[in-house]
C-alpha cells in the first residue's frame, strides 16, 4: 500500500513545472539565488545558504575541552566533564576544531567522546585566528567567511579570557 492510501485525499503543494526546463538549469537558478534565499523550482523547498557564526558557547565548550583532555594526557573526553549551555557545540568540528570518537555501542548515536585537535588546541591558545562563520547548506559545509575572529572575541563581553585561562591551569 502506499503510503498516500493512509491519508484522507490532501494534495502535496508542489510547484508548477516548466515542461522546458532541463534538471541542470534548474540546479542553475538554485545556486544563481542560494546565498540570499529562494525555493526550489523542482519540489518548492526553501533552498539557502546559512550562516552559522562561531559564538561563545562553541568557545567555551573548546576550552574546557582543551583543558580537560591536555589534563589526561590528550585523552578523550566525555563532554559531560566539558563546560557548555546549549547543545549547539558540536559544530565546533565543521571549524576543524575537534573530532569525536567512534561508537562501539551501535545503540547510540554517538559515544559523546571527544578531542580537540591540533587547531582547536591553536586556537584556544590564541595564536590563530578563525573564520567567524562557517556556510552551511542543507546542514553541511560549504564555506567559511573570509572575516575571522580571535578566541576572545567570539568569548565576548560577557567572559573574561584571561580569567577562563587561569581557572583552568
Ligand atoms: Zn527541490
Amino acid at each position: 500500500m502506499r503510503q498516500l492510501d493512509l491519508f484522507e485525499p490532501l494534495e502535496i503543494p508542489l510547484p508548477k513545472v516548466d515542461p522546458n526546463m532541463t534538471l541542470d538549469e534548474a540546479q542553475t537558478l538554485v545556486l544563481d539565488s542560494v546565498v540570499e534565499g529562494s525555493f526550489c523550482p523542482c519540489c518548492g523547498q526553501r533552498v539557502q545558504v546559512y550562516q552559522r557564526k562561531f559564538n561563545a558557547n562553541f568557545a567555551t565548550f573548546l576550552i574546557s575541552l582543551v583543558m580537560r583532555s591536555k589534563e589526561r594526557g590528550w585523552d578523550w573526553v566525555h563532554y559531560s566533564d566539558c563546560q557548555f549551555k546549549g547543545r549547539d557545540y558540536p559544530y565546533i568540528k565543521v571549524w576543524g576544531l575537534a573530532i569525536t570518537a567512534e561508537n562501539d555501542d551501535t545503540r547510540k548515536r554517538s559515544s559523546g567522546l571527544w578531542k580537540p585537535t591540533e587547531r582547536g588546541v591553536a586556537f584556544v591558545n590564541g595564536t590563530v585566528r578563525l573564520h567567524r562563520y562557517a556556510m552551511m547548506y542543507d546542514n553541511k559545509l560549504c564555506g567559511y567567511s573570509k572575516d575571522t575572529i580571535h578566541i576572545w572575541d567570539a568569548l565576548g563581553s560577557r567572559f573574561d579570557y584571561d580569567e577562563m585561562m587561569r581557572s583552568w591551569r
